[in-house]
């Protein structure tokens, strides 16, 4: 096992099965990410998948993948950083325990990616996040970006004790449907900036987030753009992601 590599297996069947049922991937085509020892891969087949692509970093799972599923043609095993894999067409459906290092940019890649439903597990407080609403303590850069790109459901909890070797964290499986929006990187970054003064009043936070991502000086433009906001008065963190957006935008 290699814990760099997230490499928790998930060891109840009823939560496998259940992961791969909501997939729905009946006769689709499904990637799934992190493959691991394909113990996900064979219940996604036998709940009826139509083809699978399953991307592994491990050298040595994505090798003992090869042999278990040598047979199967409705397998492809890829050796390779999910975060690096250029899908190159669709997924009707993406899969995957998701190993916690990769969790946020994991996100940001399936943002940019063509698929129907994802359902993944991922940590818990990271879930929580996804789904907060403004003004709670949990609601930040991650929870905007995912509202923009996703419509997110918390599926089921799946506790530490459910993988070998245990985790320090709890789990959730979501599922994710992409709204149709692209956030792009320099709003997302400007969105980042906003939110590194959540407690500030929005006029605030625009002049010293402008500052920080042009290291400009100049106050003038950005209270300009702050006079232009209905809601420049309220705090970063009681924003919804819209008026965040519309804020981020006019920084950029
Ligand atoms: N799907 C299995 C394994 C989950 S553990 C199960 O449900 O039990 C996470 C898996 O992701 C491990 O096999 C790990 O080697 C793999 N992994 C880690 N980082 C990865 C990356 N960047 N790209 C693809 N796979 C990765």
């Amino acid at each position: 096992m290699r814990p760099k590599l997230g490499q928790h297996f998930l060891a109840d069947e009823s939560v496998l099965a259940f992961e791969a049922e909501c997939a729905n991937g009946a006769g689709k085509s499904v990637l799934e990410i992190g493959a691991g020892d394909g113990r996900l891969t064979a219940k996604l087949l036998s709940a009826g998948a139509g083809h699978i692509t399953a991307v592994e970093i491990d050298p040595k799972l994505a090798k003992a993948l090869r042999m278990k599923f040598q047979r199967q043609k409705r397998v492809r095993v890829i050796e390779q950083d999910f975060l690096e894999f250029e899908a190159g067409r669709p997924f009707n459906c993406i899969v995957g325990n998701i190993p916690y290092y990769i969790t946020s940019s994991a996100l940001l890649k399936l943002s940019r990616m063509d698929f129907e439903k994802a359902v993944i597990c991922i940590q818990k407080e990271v879930a929580e996040r996804l789904v907060s609403k403004p003004g709670t303590r949990n609601y930040g850069r991650l929870s905007v970006f995912a509202q923009l790109s996703f419509r997110i459901e918390i599926l089921a909890l799946v506790e530490r004790g459910s993988f070998v070797p245990a985790p320090k964290v709890d789990s959730c499986i979501i599922s994710l449907e992409k709204t149709g929006f692209t956030l792009d990187s320099s709003t997302e970054k400007a969105i980042g900036a906003l939110f590194s003064h959540k407690k500030k009043s929005l006029r605030n936070a625009v002049v010293d987030a402008r500052s920080e991502l042009f290291g400009s000086t100049d106050k003038s433009s950005a209270l300009r753009i702050a006079q232009t906001l209905k809601y420049a008065g309220r705090k970063v963190f009681s924003l919804s992601p819209q008026e965040i957006l519309a804020t981020a935008s006019q920084l950029v």
